[in-house]
C-alpha cells in the first residue's frame, strides 16, 4: 500500500504563490514548482502539492480534495467554510478598507448610509457596516473595484488594499478598514490519524521556521566589569553563554534576542558597555 501523504493547495500564480512555495522550502520540503505544472509531489516529505485559483481553494478543502490548503484571510471569512485555520502565516498582509473619492469629506461611517459600494466582498462589507447600524447597497463585481466611482457604478468602494497607491490613483482615498488579512494555513476537519500526524510535523517544521524570522542571534564582548548588567540584558533562549577571550578580563557572549525589541536592546547593550556586537540572522530555531 502506498504510505499516506497530506494533499496541500497553494494558489498557482498570485500574491500568495512566492512566499508560500518559499515557507514549504525552509521547511526543508524538496519539490518542483513553476511551470504548467498544476501537482507535484515532494521527494523528502510526505506532502501533494496541488497548484489551483485561490478562490477554489477554501472550498476544495472544505470537500476534502485537499487536506489543507494556503490562503488569504480575506478570502476564507467572506465564504464562511467549514473549515480549520491551523496557522496564521504572517504573509500577504493586506486589508479591506472602504475608499471614497478624493474630493468628498468624510463624516464617519455614517457617510455610508444609504449608499451604493462596489465590492468583491459583500458579506464582509455587510456585516463591518450592518454590526454599525448602516445599510448600504452593495454591488458584487470580481477585479478593478476601483473604477467603480469613477463611472457611476457606486459611491464608494470596499476593497484590499496593502500601501494605498492604486487608491490614490484612482482618484480615492481610504476612510475605514473593514478586515485585517494575512495568508493563513487552512484544514480539512475530518483528517484521519495518518494525515494530522503528518500536519503535526509540518507545523513543528512552520514553527521553527517562523521563530527564526522572529529572532536574531547576538554576539559580542564584554568586560568583566560589564558582564552583570549585559546578562541582565540577554534573556536568551536559557541564558546567553559567555566565553571567556584570551584577552584577560574580556569575554564573548552569545544569544538570542527578539525582532521586536531589536533596537531598544542593542542601544542598551552599548550604553552597558557591550563592544563588537555581531547581529545573524537565524534559520531554524528548535524549542
Ligand atoms: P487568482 O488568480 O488565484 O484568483 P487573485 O487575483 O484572486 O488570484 P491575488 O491578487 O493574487 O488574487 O491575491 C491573493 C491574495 O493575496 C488576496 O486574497 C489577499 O489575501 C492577498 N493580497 C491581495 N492584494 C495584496 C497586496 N497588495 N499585498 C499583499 N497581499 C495582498
Ligand atoms: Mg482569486
Amino acid at each position: 500500500m502506498e504510505p499516506t501523504k497530506i494533499r496541500i493547495a497553494v494558489q498557482k500564480s498570485g500574491r500568495l504563490s512566492e512566499e508560500s512555495l518559499k515557507l514549504f522550502k525552509e521547511c526543508g520540503i524538496k519539490f518542483e514548482s513553476g511551470g504548467s505544472k498544476l501537482k507535484t509531489v515532494s521527494s523528502n516529505f510526505p506532502i501533494e502539492f496541488l497548484f489551483l485559483r485561490d478562490d477554489d481553494i477554501p472550498g476544495y478543502v472544505e470537500d476534502g480534495v485537499a487536506d489543507l490548503g494556503v490562503i488569504g484571510e480575506n478570502v476564507l471569512m467572506e465564504h464562511k467554510r467549514q473549515v480549520d485555520i491551523v496557522k496564521e502565516l504572517g504573509f500577504s498582509k493586506c486589508r479591506l478598507s472602504l475608499a471614497i473619492p478624493r474630493n468628498e469629506v468624510y463624516t464617519g461611517l455614517e457617510y455610508f448610509q444609504g449608499k451604493n459600494i462596489a465590492t468583491s466582498y459583500p458579506n464582509l462589507t455587510n456585516a463591518f457596516l450592518d454590526k454599525q447600524g448602516i445599510q448600504v447597497t452593495t454591488h458584487e463585481i470580481s477585479g478593478s473595484v476601483e473604477i467603480a466611482p469613477s463611472i457611476g457604478l457606486a459611491e464608494a468602494i470596499c476593497d484590499i488594499v496593502s500601501t494605498g497607491g492604486t487608491l490614490l490613483s484612482n482618484g480615492l482615498k481610504e476612510v475605514a478598514t473593514v478586515f485585517n488579512s494575512q495568508a493563513v494555513l487552512i484544514s480539512n476537519n475530518t483528517l484521519d490519524l495518518a494525515k494530522q500526524d503528518i500536519l503535526a510535523k509540518l507545523l513543528f517544521r512552520i514553527d521553527s521556521v517562523q521563530r527564526g524570522q522572529n529572532a536574531k542571534y547576538v554576539v559580542l564582548n564584554a568586560h568583566e566589569d560589564n558582564l552583570d548588567k549585559i546578562t541582565a540584558l540577554l534573556p536568551g533562549m536559557k541564558s546567553p553563554s559567555v566565553m571567556p577571550l584570551t584577552e584577560k578580563g574580556w569575554y564573548s557572549l552569545h544569544s538570542v534576542i527578539s525582532e521586536n525589541d531589536f533596537w531598544e536592546i542593542i542601544e542598551s547593550l552599548r550604553t552597558a558597555g557591550a563592544e563588537g556586537i555581531l547581529v545573524l540572522p537565524i534559520e531554524k530555531m528548535i524549542l
